[in-house]
């Protein structure tokens, strides 16, 4: 076979492969997931990690079915990307950060029932059973280990001055498996020291940050947002070892949130923070963790 001929039929192999992002790698079939990380929609995940898939705050209402918090738009603002069975496909257990309502839901409790469990923080310990009727909750004080990965509490505060008691307890995990990436889902908290250091202690390869820059009128004049802006994350990221990556979530989807995906990218441009050092993903999208 001329080298002609063997280059016109490898082409097509070349150009599928071109075409094969690394977000979109899928896993051969009965051989394990890849680590990657699904976002859903707002700080709803679907994480393949070390063998198995975790669900982090599963949120499924429709467009428009739970309240708005300034009183105009309800919320979520956005629908699902894909159908509930989908998001629920293969899941082993869940975790959540807190019980707000843009984090839990009467959906989300529905569709994990009783097979699904969800790791929880002390501080909601009656708090999933009392506001959405799930008790399939086990509380995880420090850390544990879930199905062969270790699960790490962490903490932060999700608001300044009155705003943090009003929002109350919040907390994120870090994942750790050998040969996994040490993952930190840092959850509804602002930039402060504390999670500055959780960083150092844990140095995760990625960090996965709630960004929406929420705020809760007319206290957030006074004590600012709710959770990371857009600017706390160019601080976080500049603050930071070199080998983590952040992944950006929590935008564009509950109506109290004023940092959307454009205004980070925005500010992370203007800051020299690359697209492969902080990651934005749309609603659906998988971020492959290996890459
Ligand atoms: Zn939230």
């Amino acid at each position: 076979m001329t080298k002609r001929i063997l280059f016109y039929l490898l082409l097509p192999v070349a150009v599928i492969c071109a075409g094969c992002s690394n977000r979109e790698r899928v896993p051969e079939p009965d051989s394990k997931p890849l680590d990657s990380v699904r976002l859903i929609r707002n700080a709803t995940l679907k994480i393949n990690y070390a063998g198995k898939t975790i669900l982090v705050d599963p949120l499924f209402s429709g467009k428009g079915e739970l309240r708005s918090i300034l009183g105009v738009n309800k919320n979520p603002t956005v629908h699902l990307t894909m159908p509930v069975e989908e998001i629920m496909s293969n899941v082993d257990f869940a975790l959540g950060t807190h019980s707000h309502f843009d984090h839990f839901d009467n959906a989300a409790a529905k569709a994990l029932g009783d097979s699904i469990k969800m790791y929880i923080q002390p501080a909601d310990s009656v708090a999933y059973q009392n506001e959405y009727g799930f008790g399939n909750t086990e509380i995880i004080a420090d850390s544990m280990n879930v199905n062969g990965i270790t699960i790490i509490r962490t903490t932060g505060v999700h608001g300044r001055g009155e705003l943090e008691t009003l929002m109350g307890a919040v907390s994120g995990f870090i994942l750790k498996a050998p040969d996994n990436p040490t993952v930190y889902i840092v959850g509804d908290c602002l930039y402060t020291d504390e999670i500055q250091a959780t960083i150092e202690k844990y140095t995760p390869q990625w960090v996965i940050i709630n960004t929406g820059g929420a705020i809760a009128p007319p206290l957030s004049q006074k004590y600012g947002t709710l959770i990371m802006n857009e600017k706390d994350v160019v601080e976080m990221v500049d603050a930071s070892p070199a080998h983590c990556r952040f992944i950006a979530v929590h935008m564009d989807a509950i109506d109290h949130c004023q940092t959307t995906r454009s205004i980070l990218r925005n500010e992370a441009d203007k800051a020299g923070i690359s697209q492969d050092k902080l990651l934005i993903p749309a609603d659906g999208e998988v971020i492959d963790l290996s890459r």
